[in-house]
Parts: C-alpha cells; sequence; structure tokens
C-alpha cells in the first residue's frame, strides 16, 4: 500500500518534471528565436545606416550654376564636396563662403587647373599652397583634401603639405553632355555604397542631373555624406 503511494507519487513528480522540462526548452527557444530576430533587426538596420555615398564637384566655383546647385543642397539638407580651382575661389570669393557657411567641404583642384608631370612639379605644389592660402583665407578652415586633375599625383605631397588626394568612383562624363537624364542614369547604374561621384558645377545639365540624382538615391535610402567621412569613418 505505501509502496503503491510511493509510486504514484514518483510518477506524478515525473510528469512534473517532465511538463516542466517542457516548458522551459520552449521559454528558452522562444527567447532564441526573439534575440535572432532582434539581432537580424539590428544588422539591417546597421546596414542602412552604412550606405553612405559622397557627391563632389569640381572645377568651380561658377557664380551662377553654384549658387543653384547650393540652393538645391540646401533645400534636400545634402553636404556636397567642392573641389574648387584658386582661380575660381578669388573671382568669386562669396560661393566659397556660402559653401562653407552651409556646411560642405571644401577641397584643392590647383590654382590653374594644373595637370601634375615629371617636369612641373615644384610649379605643381606652388599651385597647390596658393590655393590652400586663398580657400583658408576665405573660411578660415584648413585645406586638407585635393582632388588633383586628372588624376596625376605624387605622393611625396601628402607628407610635404598634410594633404590627402581623393580620386572618384563614379565618373558620368557630365562636362561632354547636356543629356540629363543620360547623365542621370550613369550615376545611378553605377553607384553603391560608399561611392564618390565625380561631377563639375559650371553646366545648367549637371546642376540639374545632381538634383535629380540626389533625389533618386535618397529614395533608395542613400545617405550623401562629404568625402572625409567615407574615407575615415
Ligand atoms: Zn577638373
Amino acid at each position: 500500500m505505501v509502496d503503491g503511494m510511493r509510486r504514484k507519487s514518483s510518477i506524478r513528480l515525473k510528469k512534473v518534471i517532465k511538463i516542466f522540462a517542457v516548458l522551459m526548452a520552449a521559454i528558452v527557444l522562444c527567447g532564441a528565436a526573439v534575440m535572432r530576430d532582434r539581432l537580424s533587426a539590428k544588422a539591417a538596420g546597421d546596414m542602412e545606416d552604412s550606405r553612405k555615398i559622397a557627391i563632389t564637384f569640381d572645377d568651380g566655383p561658377h557664380p551662377y550654376y553654384t549658387e543653384q546647385l547650393l540652393d538645391g543642397l540646401k533645400e534636400r539638407g545634402v553636404k556636397a564636396t567642392f573641389f574648387v580651382t584658386g582661380m575660381h575661389a578669388e573671382q568669386y570669393p562669396d560661393v566659397i563662403r556660402r559653401m562653407n557657411d552651409e556646411g560642405h567641404l571644401i577641397g584643392n583642384h590647383t590654382y590653374s587647373h594644373m595637370q601634375l608631370s615629371s617636369s612641373n612639379s615644384d610649379v605643381f605644389k606652388e599651385e597647390l599652397i596658393r590655393t590652400n592660402d586663398a580657400i583658408e583665407q576665405l573660411t578660415g578652415q584648413e585645406v586638407q583634401y585635393v582632388r588633383p586633375p586628372y588624376g596625376t599625383w605624387d605622393k611625396k605631397f601628402e607628407k610635404e603639405l598634410n594633404m590627402f588626394p581623393v580620386l572618384w568612383t563614379v565618373d558620368p562624363l557630365d562636362w561632354c553632355s547636356d543629356n540629363v537624364a543620360g547623365i542621370v542614369q550613369k550615376v545611378t547604374s553605377k553607384v553603391k555604397e560608399n561611392s564618390i561621384i565625380l561631377m563639375h558645377d559650371e553646366y545648367k545639365s549637371t546642376v540639374t542631373a545632381a538634383l535629380q540624382v540626389i533625389d533618386e538615391l535618397m529614395e533608395e535610402g542613400y545617405e550623401f555624406v562629404t568625402v572625409d567621412e567615407l574615407l575615415f569613418d
């Protein structure tokens, strides 16, 4: 009799343990699933956060088209990078001041749009210094980035002048066509995370195309940043 009761209560205990174990397993599995969902949501969020690109404009500023472009960038809350020549910076100082005031990054594109060669290294260096001085006088900011015309560069200037070259990854050749839709398509079909887009702010068609590119890519979830954020973040 006592043995029977003991057996019954031990069977009951086993049942309780079994139910408890099943419950615990369910809780652990459920917790793991929730955690996994949270992690993958976070990963997706991180990926979205990191889809940064930069749009850059060379050869300016232009007294009319650059102002138009700045208006459009301001409306969209977009920051761009401008590689200006020292000559144009001196000619249109107000545009340079406006770029700086509105949070754009200004870089050096030599004084006279000079291409570096084996025989003009000293003059090239002087042009970089002269352009840095012109920009710094207008903005009060040290110039650290250079886009060498035609992409020709010598690493020795990086140490000598404490400047970093910034090339590009997407070139729609906007300067040789006024076909806005074509320029936009060339950019949007090639662009990806961390792209650096090269355009020229001295053409009406470029300004229209650039703002269209920005609208389309923002819609796709891209965030426009200045090149320093892409290179060092
Ligand atoms: Zn150029």
